[in-house]
């Protein structure tokens, strides 16, 4: 574990997040996709219930992304500027099976809200930690996810969505192709 759990639980979430704009189309097209994706990624707080959710939470997306294309400069600049629309104000909770942790909105706060705030204060830890390398782009041709590399070495190039396997079976054409040629 590099981070803080919740940190690293939370750096995974925002990135599935900031993909479901990603390039295989809206993954969150309405009301229920966004409470699939709410359960899936074991969000807590105010479920999502109203249209004016979802577009909320839409709309955070392409802010989000730039967390992860910009510079350290404009990510701090970023950063502070979610935590003080959202008057983030942090504490430490302990829920569920969850050992203390920091929660900065209140329980009833709008899910945008929410995802915002712990997107922002996850990458302060990232930023504290000299770590912004570890939140990369797809190295998939023409894939453009967002990652997290929470590997040891560093090595994780790839996003969830399969482009691992895809770059392997690539590979293998290649390497095979290369063959027959010679
Ligand atoms: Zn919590
Ligand atoms: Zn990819």
């Amino acid at each position: 574990m590099f981070f803080t759990h919740d940190t690293e639980v939370t750096l995974t979430a925002t990135a599935a997040l900031v993909n479901t704009a990603g390039g295989d189309g809206e993954l969150l097209p309405d009301l229920a996709a966004l409470e699939a994706f709410y359960a899936t990624y074991q969000w807590t707080g105010r479920p999502p219930r109203t249209d004016a959710d979802l577009h909320a939470v839409r709309d955070l997306r392409p802010r989000l992304r730039r967390l992860w294309e910009a510079d350290e400069d404009e990510v701090v600049t970023i950063v502070n500027a979610l935590l003080r629309e959202e008057n983030a104000l942090p504490r430490l909770v302990r829920h569920d099976d969850w050992p203390y942790h920091l929660h900065a909105t209140p329980d009833d706060a709008p899910l945008a809200s929410r995802m915002a705030v712990e997107a922002a204060m996850a990458l302060v830890d990232v930023v504290r930690a000299g770590e912004l390398g570890r939140l990369r782009i797809c190295a998939f041709p023409d894939c453009g996810n967002v990652l997290v590399d929470l590997s040891k070495n560093r090595s994780r190039r790839f996003c969830e969505a399969g482009c691992g396997n895809r770059a392997a079976v690539s590979a293998y054409r290649a390497r095979k192709a290369a063959r027959r040629r010679t």
